[in-house]
Order: structure tokens, then sequence, then C-alpha cells
């Protein structure tokens, strides 16, 4: 294997952590120092910012500190936010853990599909967009006397629209409504690595600040002497040879995606197998295990040859998350972690020496002209940049490999695009509507979107029946913002009561929410016995139907108790000639993980579709089924997804003199923006002869082109007769 980098001694070694009670550890952290002067600013003050470097104790202290000022608390909650559904688990975990309570007694979280509090529960770690949903409902924030907004830096759309919807309800409680209410005032704490206080102060005027110096040991940063043309290949190489060549200490690695970390955990287990010169041929079942697809996947499968290798990011369940924060187990020399920007900042992890950084992240870009919203390999920003390297002096000195040319370091952006200046606004504009914002041009963002956007937001909107035509919410429109979905799906979800198939659709759109359902291995041998397993469940219909027949096999074939009810008992009798989850999944090269969580999503979704309409459900029949009837979920399929259509490109040929003959590519056009896509490889679609003249999808990927994913055959007649006034509109 080629050195990407110079070979280099170091005779550091790691600064062991000594074994601390909880609160001697509490009382070492950064911010404890900082804990009266903290306490008395949020007295005296409506908004306090507060940085200080990942690891000082913002995110696990600071709401502490909060919830045992009493006279602040006293009848009300404290919500804390997080970007990211881990963060929230993982926080408040740990917080619970401190305070030698149970998670979801005096502190709980609720994150999308998941709540772990009770009605006394006093200091909920939430998702912003958890949050959001419930200013939606009301407005006041009236649940709460504090909210601190966690991660501010990292600028998430959600986070950005609740700054303003904070802003507005600490106005509206100064006011009438909530003096009548009875309401203290609110108060707000915004929480942040590196936070560009120019902007939060100028938005929240008089806000008080505090910075806490960070305990950072120096970290030396090495760059490669070249471009590196394949990221992940570059990665195997240098965490390789820095498990080689250095000293004892933990690795960190920073890839864009899922995809890109289980495609890099499978070559590093492989080749960390090869130097050990234990059995190169890896059965079937020992990859899957490695790629950690089984629910009770030991730890040990994921060791080898003494080296601990561990996967983290957002879509992974906590449980599997959490061999990434556990320290080493007996006998492991070494942990490598694969993590996208989520260790970042969101989460600590202990005794990381070196860092490996690809320089790049997974993010979303919308185009206003287009109104496209696609998943990108970008670069990260040099605020990024030093944010990683961070992570590897927390213990002593440390190394950080950055896997790009120093010249193309500075040629990075400053700091990263907030993510409302990117993304599709829909959602925003549904929520910001819900929340009664009559205008939302006018409403207070920290950083403004383009107008353009949220135009063409209010459009999408239009085209979907939420807004009418003087841009008020319609009584469909706040149907679809009580579903905690992408307008786009919440709508989907809607149109199956005309369809007569909502028990169809609530699984499409659960197994769609689950994500990656269909384990693909690398390998010839493993992918051709995958397709083969697979094959079984394909729907030459698209992907939609399959997802629908994979989810149908597992009820039937599949023996699966939920957490939620493991302690119930197990009815063995039902469970004849039935395979347990686990080994279904195995069976079949399906993510039992995914599955799992596809399934809690449909008890999710199904609970919030039954509630009755007054009390805030949507009162639907979700026992109404097209059971075979394959015709009405995919006319379904296609009113949900209009949006969303593409049709074949028809080209002209001249072949020889019997005339001109009309053949036909597998090249797409989008139906909205023209755009040129192809239906990715991994759609059952894929390579389908003949292809289908036209198609819904569900995702943009763009790489080195645009493909469409979650793509389902429809008839081009439906588009009229589903959306008859956009499509005659438009053409
Ligand atoms: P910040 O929000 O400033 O990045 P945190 O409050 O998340 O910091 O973490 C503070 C410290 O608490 C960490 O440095 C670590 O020592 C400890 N800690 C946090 N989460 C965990 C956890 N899940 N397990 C063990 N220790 C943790
Ligand atoms: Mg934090």
């Amino acid at each position: 294997m080629s050195s990407l980098f110079k070979k280099r001694k170091h005779g550091a070694s790691a600064g062991g952590d000594t074994r601390q009670s909880i609160a001697e550890a509490r009382k070492n952290l950064p911010v404890f120092k900082f804990r009266s002067e903290f306490c008395d600013k949020i007295k005296n003050h409506e908004v306090v910012l507060v940085t200080s470097e990942t690891g000082s104790g913002k995110s696990t202290q600071i709401p502490q500190y909060v919830l045992d000022m009493t006279s602040l608390t006293r009848a009300f909650a404290i919500c804390v936010t997080q970007p990211r559904r881990v963060a929230a688990i993982t926080v408040a975990s740990r917080v619970a853990k401190e305070r030698n309570c149970r998670l979801g007694s005096e502190v709980g979280y609720r994150v999308r599909f998941d709540d772990k509090t009770n009605p006394s529960t006093k200091l909920i770690y939430a998702t912003d967009g958890m949050l959001l949903r419930q200013a939606m409902l009301d407005p006041l924030l009236s649940a709460y006397s504090v909210i601190l907004l966690d991660e501010a830096h990292q600028r998430s759309l959600q986070t950005d629209v609740l700054f303003g919807a904070c802003k507005r309800a600490m106005e509206a409680r100064k006011k009438s409504q909530g003096k009548a209410k009875n309401l203290p005032p609110l108060k707000v704490v915004v929480m942040s690595a590196t936070l560009d206080i120019e902007t939060f102060l100028a938005f929240f005027q008089g806000a008080e600040t505090i910075k806490i110096p960070g305990r950072q040991y120096p970290v030396q940063i090495i760059y490669t002497k070249e471009p590196q043309e394949d990221y992940i290949d570059a990665a195997l190489c240098a965490t390789l040879q820095i498990h080689e060549d250095s000293e004892e200490g933990d690795i960190l690695v920073f890839l864009p995606g899922q995809e890109e970390i289980e495609d890099l955990a499978l070559l590093l287990k492989s080749h960390l197998d090869e130097t050990a010169n234990l059995t190169k041929s890896l059965t079937g079942d020992v990859v899957q295990s490695l790629r950690g697809i089984g629910t009770d996947l030991s730890k040990t499968a994921n060791i080898v040859n003494g080296v601990l290798v561990c996967v983290l990011y957002a879509a992974l369940p906590p449980e599997m998350q959490m061999f990434a924060f556990q320290p080493k187990p007996e006998g492991c020399t070494r942990k490598i972690v694969l993590s996208t920007n989520i260790a970042e900042t969101s989460v600590t992890l202990q005794g990381i020496r070196y860092i490996v950084d690809t320089g790049k992240e997974k993010s979303r870009e919308f185009s206003s002209s287009t109104g496209m919203e696609s998943l990108h390999v970008q670069d990260i920003s040099k605020a990024q940049a030093a944010q990683r390297t961070g992570r590897a002096g927390r213990v002593s000195k440390g190394f950080c490999f950055r896997l790009y040319t120093e010249d193309a370091f500075e040629t990075l952006q400053d700091t990263t695009t907030p993510e409302i200046l990117r993304v599709n606004l829909a959602q925003v504009v549904l929520q910001l509507k819900g929340m009664g914002v009559e205008d939302p041009l006018k409403f207070e963002f920290i950083t403004p979107p383009n107008p353009q956007s949220l135009k063409s937001a209010c459009q999408h909107l239009f085209a979907l029946g939420a807004l009418d035509d003087k841009m008020q919410l319609t009584d469909y429109g706040s149907k679809l913002a009580r579903l905690p979905l992408d307008p786009t799906f919440a709508h989907l979800l809607l149109q199956s009561e005309k369809y007569g198939c909502t028990a169809e659709i609530l699984v499409a759109v659960s197994m769609l929410s689950a994500e990656n359902i269909l384990f693909r291995p690398s390998g010839d041998q493993l992918s051709e016995k995958a397709a083969e397993a697979h094959r079984r469940f394909a729907s030459h219909e698209g992907d939609l139907p399959t997802f629908l027949n994979i989810y149908r096999a597992w009820r039937t074939e599949a023996i699966y108790t939920s957490s939620r009810k493991s302690k119930e008992k197990k009815n063995k009798e039902s469970g004849k000639g039935k395979l347990l989850h686990g080994e279904w999944c195995r069976r079949s090269f399906i993510s039992a993980r995914a599955m799992s969580r596809a399934n809690d999503v449909h008890h999710q979704l199904r609970a919030i579709c039954t509630r009755p309409v007054d009390r805030n459900g949507l009162g639907m029949d979700v026992s109404k089924s097209c059971s075979e009837d394959m015709e009405a979920f995919l006319k379904c399929v296609c009113a949900g997804l209009f949006l969303q259509s593409a049709e074949r490109v028809k080209e002209t040929k001249q072949v020889d003199e019997t005339g001109g003959v009309l053949s036909s590519t597998r090249k797409y056009r989008t139906k909205v923006g023209n755009r040129p896509v192809s239906i990715h490889p991994t759609s059952t679609l894929f390579g389908r002869n003949p292809a289908p003249k036209c198609v819904v999808y569900t995702e943009l990927v763009t790489t080195k082109k645009t493909y469409i994913r979650g793509v389902s055959q429809i008839r081009e007649s439906w588009l009229n007769e589903v959306a008859p006034q956009f499509f005659s509109i438009s053409n």
C-alpha cells in the first residue's frame, strides 16, 4: 500500500482517563467554573449566548444548571434542542445517568417517531424539528420557561426557523397574550461551538455572552502531497498507515455519509483481517454481521485483529451508536470510528488522538430555478475542518490527517452556508403558516432566505393544495402540517383516502422514512446472493410496490417483538414455521435495523392518522386497503408524487430504407424543471426492458450525473387525472 503521508515517529502517549465519579467529572468540565456567571446572566437577561469547545459541557451541564434554578423553572419545563436525533437521545441518556434518574422521568427526549417524556418531565431534549412542531400548536411555547438552542453554529434549517419562532414567542409573552395566561417571560440560551457572535447579537439585541475557553492540546495538521481522487481509498490507506505506524490512541475518520462509512468499514475489516493472516474467505454470514445488519450484533464481530471498528451516522439506531461511545473492550488495542459530520460537534467521543478528514460532507441543495432538491457530496468549510481537527486534541497532543492538499484547503469557504439558503422551503413555509405567520417573507429570519426560494415553496404548497390562491393555509394544508413528514410525503399519505389504499401507503411511507432497507453487499459472490434474495420481492412496477412486498413478506414470515412489547409475553403459537426477525432479515438481505425502524415509524404514523381530528390527529380509516389492486396503489403514488414525475426521452432515428424508427433511450426528463435524469442503479426499474415511459420518484441524487431513486411506474394519462389544474397549466 502506497503512503499518502511521510512516515513519522512521535513519543507522546495518550493520557488515560482517570476513573472519577460522575459528580467529580462534572466539576472538572470547563463550563463548571462559569456556572455562577451563567446563572446570574440567565436570571437577569432574556437571552444568553454561550460558546465553548465541543466536550466542555454545554449540552449536558448548562441545561442542568437551569434545571437546578428552581426560581426559573417552577411549574415549567425546559427544552434543549439538537439538530440531530442521535444527539438528542445520547445527551438525554447521559444527563439522566448523571442525575441518577430513569430516562423519561425527570429528563427525557422527544425526537420524530419517539417520545421519551412524561407529563412531569422537566428537562426535555428535543430535535429542533420537534420543538418547531410544538410551536405550531402553541406559538407561545407556553410549556417552557427556558429554551436552549444548541449547536447554533450548524445553522440547520429548523434551528434557524426556531430562532425566529422563539423571538416571536418571547415578544408575544411580554404582551397581553402571555399575560392573560400568566406566563413568565420566555428565556433563550443559544449554545454553540464556534458561534458567529455578531450575527446572533444583531438578531437577539441586548443578549449577554459567555465565552468559555476550552481545554485543547496542540494538534499537528498533515496534508496530502497530492490531491486524492478516491477519498474512500485514501481514507483506507491513511487509517491503516496510522494504525501500523502510530502509538496508541483512537482514530476518527470523517466521511460524507452512511454508504461511504459502511463501505470503508468493510474494507478496513478485510484489510485488518489480512494483516492478521486470518481466513480471508469471509462467509456471507460474517460479512453481514460485520456490516452490522443483525440486531444482535456482537461486539466481537466488529473487532478484527484487536481493532474495534465502529460506525456513526444519524440514521443509525441509538443501540448501534453506543458502540462508538463505549470504552474499548478488553484486549482491544485501538478503536476506529467512522463518522459523518455528526462527530464534528454534536457528540463527544473519548480517547481520539488521530483524525482522518476526507474534507467531504453530504448536504442538500435546492435549486429555486428548477424547484428541485438533491443530495450532494461536497467540500466542507474551513470552520468545519478546524472543528474536525480539534477532535484530536482532547486527551493529549493529536494529529489530523487531511486527505487534501494545503492549496485545496485554502480554496474552501470560510463557514458553512446556512441550510436555509440551500434547501426546499416547502416544509418551513407550511410550519410558518401553521404558526400563524401571515407572510413568510416578513418572518424574522436570522438569515433571510432567498425570496425566490420562498416563492417557489409557496408554489409547491399551492400545487399540493396546502395554500389557496390568496396564499392562506387551507384545511388540507393544516392536515398536512400535522404529519411529521415532508409535505410531499404527507400529501402522498393523505391522498390514500381517495384511492382506498391507506394501509398500503402507510407502509410505503414508513419504509421510505427508514432508508436503506435493502442490504447490498459488495463482492461478486455476495452481491449475487443478495440480488437473488431481493428478486423475490421485486415488483416490475417499481420501488414503492417492492417495499410493500418486502413489508408484507416480513409480516407473514418473521417473528418480531419490538422493544415496546418485549416485556409482554411472546405469543409462541403464532410463531410456528416463522423465522426470527434477525434471521429472516439475514436470509433476505434486508437491513434488520432499517426494518425495525420502518415498523416503528409505521406504528407512530398510524397513531397520528387514526387519532381524531379534534385531538390533533387526522381521523383516517387506516384499515382501508386496496389489497392486490396495484393500479389503485400506483395511481395514489402518482397523485402523491406528481410534482416528481419524469418522462422517458424519445429519440427519432433513421434506421434504414424501411423508414424512421422511433427508438427509445433510457434517459428521462423531469416534468417539472425539464432536467435530464437517469434511474438509479439500485432501483428495481433500473435496466428494465422496456424502460417505463413515465415514472414518479421520491428522491434526486446528484453525483456525476443526476439520478432518481424510489421510482415507480405510472401511466402518463394519470397525471392529468390526479392533478388536472397543475398539468393543464404547465402544459
Ligand atoms: P459540549 O456540548 O460542550 O460539546 P457535552 O455537554 O456534550 O459537551 O459533554 C461534556 C462532557 O461530558 C464530555 O467531554 C464528556 O466527558 C462527557 N460526556 C458527554 N456525553 C457522554 C457520554 N455519552 N458518555 C460519557 N461521557 C459523556
Ligand atoms: Mg454539545
